[in-house]
């Protein structure tokens, strides 16, 4: 840890490639980062919530009272407008054991609305704790649309169905530095970097 290093803050995810994208969006701040799971924190909580924010708030709080730190939860997720906005806040739960499922009965269900290529988007909302209190709060968004098929082996999760019109392919084609320059993640914690920068909410 470096000498100078005041305070840390907690990010609390068991995703490690979210874990991965944050920590490299966070990178270089006066804070040591460290994962939630460095701290043994028990059972994740259940995520009642019928938003991403609400998601989120309730994932910091959680966390927040385990630990004397800062501490930093996402929820995020993909909304397909063709199919009402599903899977939404339940894209890690959405139908199909493995994501090559998912793709399946999402192609399939698009298909049969005649809405392949439908507009989608992915939302991450962050929120951050101390003690029982939320101290800051941000929403991140990246607009595209479902590609006509899967395509690339990087990222996860549902990135090789999401097409990204102004790089020409999907976010599963891209480095995890590219893809967070425009991510809904990327946007939604470099508000928080500059919230820990500043103390400041841009
Ligand atoms: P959470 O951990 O409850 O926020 O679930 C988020 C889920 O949304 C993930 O498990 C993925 O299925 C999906 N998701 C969120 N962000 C991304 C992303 O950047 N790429 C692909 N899928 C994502």
């Amino acid at each position: 840890m470096h000498a100078q290093t005041a305070r840390t803050v907690v990010v609390a995810t068991t995703n490690s490639h979210k874990l991965a994208e944050i920590t490299r969006i966070l990178d270089g701040l006066e804070y040591a980062v460290r994962p939630m799971i460095a701290y043994s924190p028990g059972p994740a909580p259940e995520e009642t919530g019928q938003t991403f924010a609400g998601n989120a708030r309730l994932k910091a709080l959680h966390y927040a009272r385990l630990v004397p730190h800062l501490t930093v939860a996402d929820d995020s997720g993909l909304e397909i407008e063709g199919l009402d906005g599903e899977p939404g806040v339940h894209s890690a739960r959405f139908n199909g054991a493995t994501y090559r499922e998912k793709f399946d009965i999402i192609y399939s269900r698009l298909r049969a609305r005649g809405a392949l290529a439908s507009p989608a988007r992915f939302v991450c909302a962050v929120a951050a704790a101390e003690g029982d209190r939320i101290v800051f709060e941000a929403t991140g968004t990246i607009e595209g649309r479902v590609a006509e098929m899967p395509a690339g082996d990087g990222g996860f999760g549902y990135d090789p169905i999401f097409f990204y019109p102004p790089y020409g392919c999907t976010l599963a084609e891209v480095s995890t530095d590219r893809k967070a320059t425009v991510s809904h993640r990327g946007r939604a914690f470099r508000k928080l970097r500059v919230f820990l920068e500043s103390g400041t909410t841009p």
